[in-house]
């Protein structure tokens, strides 16, 4: 509202949801943001969806937490059972000096007296790059371990774990602006209309321009609307509608053979593979005809230029990585990579989990995905952090780390930003795990579900209170700006894990985050010729850059890949069903995943005003004929029962979704989504299967 001399200042900064990137402009008067923008970055080209354009006022929001907080001595028993009126029976507030004495001194007490290893570390994909290396560098270097993860390991993991395998790199091949050039494009489970709704307003104009959109989703996903063709396959059949695709594209001759003899390795066994998989045997498996299957196999093989864009229907399965792997291969084959209009884009989900995971807040992974288990690569960091060896064995997952807990090794945590206590699958078995830990540091904004069962909480700053890079899904490291000072007492949070650092003993000197991600350039070279002071100028350059101008490769790997003999690999996959499968007492497939309004956890957008307002209550989705089977109609209770718990939440109708699915967002702690999941993970990217859950629906009315 109004023009700029109604505000005191305008900052340009980027949007804090997803990883998009949207730059924004933050308009600011009286100490309160009034009203966002968005401006022309490489990502976002002046455009904003209805988060970033309204969903700001959270950081306004009476909840913030403005002073450290240490639990009391009296309190009760740790649970899920703090709220905004009783949080002073739990705890007490506390000087910084005091709380960060505390919360230094319990992880600093555990690793002297049970081994470094008792402490482990969650950090956050909603911090910098900068506070990601922070982050990272305190687990290894101050408890001498990689027991350090955040929520990639919920998202995309095995997508890494895939393109790492098969590609040599865990980015993307190109920036979904080149959709542009494109004149196929394929998006398999993604939503972009609520979950990058910018990005897919550049996928609609490329179907208005004439190019064809192959959708594949469980779900009929909102562009299915746009679609040349729309696969509404059976949850959990990825391998075998991709299988039989490329079947096809063999059996008719339809790849590249120029492409695969320069660029790839291991093709003669993905082509035999390939043969088990004929479209006529598979339809039955994944429940698209073998004539849609053999026309979507010639559109994608007879493009120009064509890409593959996935979200976490593709990857949040137990096997999320053999989903991708056919992906890699499907573009391998047909060589769809490296040139304008083509490549491999998994759809990031928080508006820093490239960079988070660049920087190397992954226990397997330094910083630009070295090897951690490499003598070389970890005394690389050693001599720049000036400091002793730290373990060489990967260390442990997200949910790996709970696992430990209850196993009574891991007995302290320092969370950063995440929220375990709502994002884990199976939840209940994650808060028992959280209230069992004798020593909790929560670091957030907000006293969230997972600060319930903390020791200490300290207060932090949002997004628009801080400065730092943070990457994209584009590969794009682009610049944040504080458009004001975190309120009360709280603070960055670059600098509360410095303090913390010092207060465990290490001798850390930052005195910005400049200085850190000078340091993160020494051994990063993916951030060769990207510097802070450039990109306090430009606000974006893409990785990688070749030159102190180069704006930086928007495509990648037009002359090969980085693995040995500059070759990508095709690695075959086989079918694998979904861990927990239907039967007479569960039913149906439960489905989770986002919506437009609501962002993760909910921690910020159910604290936005507007977006609230829209979306408040806890919801799940079926077809018609399944309502009318149970005898509910639209917005009765229905109780959602797995093998794990039970539910009960409002339905909503919703034809594009199959007789025997239900789909429901997480972001509700009161019918939390995750009580219901299942825990079981995908061996290589250690990711949990949260999009297959057989469940029971049972009419709940007046409950
Ligand atoms: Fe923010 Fe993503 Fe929306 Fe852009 S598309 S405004 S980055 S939530």
């Amino acid at each position: 509202v109004g023009d700029s001399a109604d505000y005191d200042s305008e900052i340009e900064s980027i949007c804090p949801f997803c990883g998009v990137g949207c730059q924004i402009s933050v308009k600011v008067k009286d100490g309160r943001v009034k009203k966002v923008d968005g401006i022309n970055g490489p990502a976002n080209e002046g455009r904003l969806c209805v988060k970033g354009r309204f969903g700001f006022d959270y950081i306004h929001h009476e909840h913030r937490l403005t002073k450290p907080l240490i639990r009391r001595d009296d309190a009760p028993a740790k649970g899920l059972n703090v709220d905004p009126d009783n949080w002073r029976t739990f705890f007490r507030e506390a000087e910084w000096d005091e709380a960060m004495e505390f919360a230094g001194g319990g992880l600093k007490r555990l690793r002297d007296e049970h081994g470094g290893a008792s402490v482990a570390g969650f950090g956050s994909a909603k911090c910098t790059n900068e506070e990601a290396y922070l982050f990272q560098k305190l687990i290894r270097q101050g408890f001498g371990h990689n027991n350090v993860d955040h929520c990639t390991r919920l998202c995309h993991a095995s997508s890494v774990a895939a393109l790492m395998e098969n590609v040599g790199s865990g980015a993307v091949t190109a920036t979904f602006n080149e959709i542009e050039n494109a004149d196929v494009a394929i998006v398999i489970g993604a939503n972009p209309i609520e979950n990058h709704p910018v990005a897919a307003t550049f996928f609609k104009q490329f179907t208005k321009r004439g190019g064809k959109l192959i959708v594949m989703d469980p779900r009929g996903v909102g562009l299915r609307r746009f679609a040349s063709h729309m696969l509404q396959f059976k949850p959990g059949a990825d391998v075998s509608m991709l299988n039989a695709i490329m079947h096809t594209i063999v059996e008719e001759k339809l790849y590249d053979q120029q492409y695969i003899d320069a660029y790839t390795e291991n093709w003669e066994a993905e082509k035999a593979h390939l043969a088990d998989f004929p479209p006529e045997k598979m339809e039955a498996i994944c429940g698209i005809p073998a004539a849609t299957l053999r026309d979507v196999a010639r559109t994608f093989a007879g493009a120009r230029a064509a890409m593959i864009f996935w979200g976490m229907g593709v990857s949040q399965h137990i096997h999320g990585t053999d989903n991708s792997r056919c992906l890699i291969s499907l573009a391998l084959m047909t060589g769809q990579v490296g040139r304008p209009g083509t490549g491999l884009h998994p759809l990031r989900g928080q508006n820093n989990v490239q960079g988070a995971s660049d920087a190397g807040l992954i226990p397997m992974f330094m910083p630009d995905y070295l090897d951690v288990t490499d003598d070389g690569v970890r005394s690389a960091f050693t001599e720049v952090w000036e400091s002793g060896d730290f373990s060489a064995e990967k260390g442990l997952t997200v949910t790996e780390i709970m696992d430990d807990v209850h196993a009574g090794n891991t007995r302290g945590m320092y969370v950063l930003g995440e929220n375990p206590a709502m994002s884990d699958p199976d939840v209940e078995h994650a808060r028992d795990a959280l209230a069992k830990l004798g020593h909790l540091v929560v670091q957030d904004i907000f006293l969230t579900e997972t600060a319930n069962y903390a020791d200490v909480i300290l207060p932090a700053s949002t997004f628009f209170e801080k400065s730092g890079t943070v990457t994209n899904t584009n590969r794009q490291v682009q610049m944040g700006r504080p458009a004001l000072s975190p309120p009360g007492d709280a603070r960055e949070d670059w600098k509360i894990t410095v303090e913390l650092a010092q207060r465990i003993g290490l001798d850390w000197r930052y005195d910005s985050p400049a200085d850190v991600f000078a340091e993160m350039k020494i051994n990063m070279r993916s951030l060769d010729n990207i510097t802070w002071d450039r990109l306090m100028k430009e606000n974006s350059v893409t990785y990688p850059s070749l030159s102190p101008d180069d704006p930086g490769q928007a495509i990648v790997f037009g002359d090969g890949f980085p693995r040995a003999e500059g070759r990508a690999r095709f690695t075959p996959a086989s079918i694998i069903p979904p861990d927990d499968v239907p039967d007479a007492d569960y039913p149906m497939v439960l489905i989770t995943g986002r919506q437009l309004e609501h962002w993760h956890t909910g921690s910020m957008t159910r604290r936005a005003t507007v977006l609230d307002a829209v979306e408040p209550e806890a919801n799940c989705s079926m077809h018609p004929s399944t309502l009318r089977k149970l005898g509910v109609e639209p917005g009765d209770m229905v109780r959602l029962t797995t093998k794990r718990g039970s539910i009960t939440l409002m339905v909503r109708v919703d034809r594009a979704i199959a007789p025997d699915n239900v789909f429901m967002p997480f972001a509700f702690v009161e019918a939390a989504a995750n009580i219901l999941t299942n825990p079981a993970i995908d061996p290589y990217g250690k990711i949990p299967e949260f999009k297959y859950s057989a469940v029971r629906v049972e009419p709940a009315s007046g409950q």
